[in-house]
């Protein structure tokens, strides 16, 4: 098997070839690849001296931070696998999922400890670290990371072994451990490089949450790769990213729809110096095109991708060069990833045009679900292909357009309804801050087009002026039937709107 292609393996390398090079910044830290690389060796220390070894899972809950990324490597030089968690899970949900992980050493930021308390009697885990001081029960990393220990010799990684679970949002049912190995991230990494030219002068501003691939991967791992500078932000502040920007001259940053949504409506976006971007990627959610025109006009470069947690991300990117002729197709796949669309029997599609499932081969492909072999046959084709649960078709150069996920599709009369072609349509109206359309169970129709509009401020809207609205460009069964009004759509903590819940509050 191939060596050299840990995480902590190319960072190290990287870290001895540009010691002085800035690495990290993250608030008032500022670490060069030298000080990044000294941190990760003594808290692998730290760890191995709790007793993490090889194939042990070290659990992170908390914002981004500079932790963060010296936890996950320090880990990955042990041999160890670390699981990122989300900070908007509730006690019993996070109980849930380190128990499933097993994890053995969690590390958490200080905001953090009370959740872990609320549930600490059903943890089993050996340890419990976190950054700042005294706290009952707890370790200080700070204290920890000031003992004289050496740091053990780092553990070579093969391309197989597992580096991180990443566990999806689990909107059906619990969450599920995608199990990522060092050659998927090399492999995103590696596409990543050789699409978006990442290189040692980038500057890339991460502020999405790292618990979910969008924060972790979407530029951050191939700028440290590359020897570039990663600014991180603790969490998603409009004002804070515009600023950001134009402090650190960012040259490369990654947003889901709704976070270039809500700074698209901030009052200092049309002023403020965003002249230093050369790539913004979006990707996570379907775009709505009035928004991928409204970046264009401003002259900020948005250009959409496609990926997911079990493909350690990146699917497809549109290049920058076919922004406009092709707008609303999130592009090609990267040089290391093939796709292919399957009809409902799992045949492959060839005609352009025709939609079917989506399926992903590569090496940035997940091992799997983590203690779930089940869930992992069933999301693969029994020839190797792992099926994404998402719709899409090929035009006829091949350029990939995702229509919506299957769960989501609206089927009304028999006619296959893509929400995310409604919302498109309807984010054109002046008077909608922000759109979702579901599908509502219909005893005529089997289900019926629901669209839940938050209104701009002082505005009101009538279902009937939105159908008037929109049937100069929808077909009339694509038009919703019914409106509701809310103030806010719910969302992830990366953004997305939960249609699952919409859906449930509806038949509420
Ligand atoms: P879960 O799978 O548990 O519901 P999730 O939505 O957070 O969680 P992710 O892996 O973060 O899972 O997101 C991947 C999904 O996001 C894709 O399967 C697809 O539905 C959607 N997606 C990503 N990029 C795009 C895009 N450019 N256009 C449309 N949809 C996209």
């Amino acid at each position: 098997g191939a060596h050299a292609v840990g995480l902590h393996e190319w960072l190290s390398r990287r870290a001895a070839r540009v010691p002085r090079q800035p690495a990290l910044s993250c608030d008032g830290t500022r670490w060069s690849y030298a000080e990044l690389q000294q941190r990760i060796e003594r808290m692998s220390a730290v760890l191995a001296e709790g007793g993490v070894t090889s194939g042990d899972r070290v659990g992170y809950l908390g914002f981004n931070d500079p932790m963060f990324v010296v936890a996950m490597f320090a880990a990955s030089r042990l041999g160890a696998i670390f699981v990122p968690l989300n900070f908007r899970l509730s006690g019993p949900e996070l109980a849930y999922v380190v128990g499933d992980a097993g994890i053995h050493t969690l590390v958490t930021g200080e905001e953090h400890i009370a959740v872990i308390d609320s549930v600490r009697d059903k943890l089993a885990c050996a340890r419990f670290i976190h950054r700042g001081g005294g706290s009952a029960g707890w370790e200080a990393a700070d204290a920890l990371m000031a003992q004289p220990l050496a740091a053990p010799p780092a553990v070579p990684a093969s391309a197989d072994d597992v580096a991180v679970i990443m566990y999806t949002s689990g909107t059906t049912g619990h969450p599920k451990g995608a199990m990522l190995t060092h050659g998927n991230f090399w492999a995103n990494n590696l596409n990543e490089m050789l699409l978006w030219d990442m290189v040692s002068t980038d500057v890339t501003l991460n502020f999405a949450p790292m618990f979910h691939v969008g924060g972790l991967l979407c530029g951050s791992l191939s700028t440290l790769m590359a020897g570039g500078h990663l600014v991180l932000q603790r969490g998603f502040e409009v004002a804070a990213v515009m600023q950001a920007v134009a402090e650190h001259r960012v040259t490369v940053t990654f947003g889901v729809p709704a976070m270039l949504l809500f700074i698209s409506q901030h009052p200092d976006f049309a002023q403020a110096d965003l002249s230093s971007l050369r790539l913004v990627a979006v990707g996570g959610a379907p775009m709505p095109e009035p928004l991928l025109r409204l970046y264009a006009a401003r002259g900020v470069p948005v250009h959409q991708g496609y990926g997911m947690t079990e493909t350690a991300s990146m699917i497809t990117f549109l290049n920058p060069d076919r922004a406009t002729d092709k707008l609303g197709s999130c592009g090609t796949p990267p040089l290391l990833t093939e796709i292919r669309i399957i009809d409902a029997t799992g045949e492959a599609i060839t005609e352009p045009g025709t939609a079917g499932e989506v399926c992903v081969r590569g090496a940035n492909v997940m091992a799997g679900y983590w203690n779930q072999p089940q869930a992992t046959a069933a999301t693969f084709t029994r020839d190797g292909w792992f099926r994404s649960g998402d719709v899409g078709y090929r035009d006829a150069e091949g350029f990939l357009y995702i229509c919506d996920r299957l769960k989501d599709m609206v089927i009304s009369g028999g006619e296959n309804i893509y929400p995310a072609e409604v919302e498109s349509v309807l984010y054109d109206h002046p008077d909608i801050a922000e759109v979702a359309v579901i599908g509502a169970p219909d005893e005529r129709w089997g289900e019926r087009v629901v669209a839940v509009v938050a209104p701009k401020a002082g505005k009101s809207l009538t279902l009937e002026a939105l159908q008037a609205f929109a049937e100069t460009r929808l077909a009339r069964y694509k038009l919703p039937r019914e409106l509701r009004i809310v103030e806010a759509l719910p969302r992830n903590p990366t953004g997305k709107v939960l249609k699952a819940r919409l859906r449930e509050q509806n038949r509420a």
